[in-house]
């Protein structure tokens, strides 16, 4: 998840149930799903973050890794938003 200042969210990964965290939603099917708030985010460098989580969590079969404040996926979803950020001037700049 990631909320930003005004307390709104950029994005979520929506872990099936049971897996996920009871926390935050959760998808309602057996599948993980992405959901990006394009009114919010810069959508590429959402997208990159969220993916994150996703891998992190194994695709949801073992989403508490995928959690914040979890293993390194503070780290790597910051480091996965510069990706995007990197990437998406690299292609502006062509
Ligand atoms: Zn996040």
């Amino acid at each position: 998840m990631s909320p930003n200042e005004s307390g709104g969210f950029t994005g979520y990964t929506l872990y099936p149930q049971p897996n996920g965290p009871t926390s935050q939603p959760w998808s309602s099917d057996t599948y993980t799903h992405v959901l990006v708030n394009a009114d919010r985010s810069w959508i590429t460098s959402t997208i990159y973050h969220e993916l994150r989580h996703v891998l992190a969590g194994n695709f949801g079969r073992v989403a508490p890794y995928g959690a914040h404040h979890t293993g390194n996926i503070d780290q790597s979803t910051e480091e996965a938003e510069k990706e995007a950020v990197k990437n998406q001037l690299d292609v502006m700049r062509k």
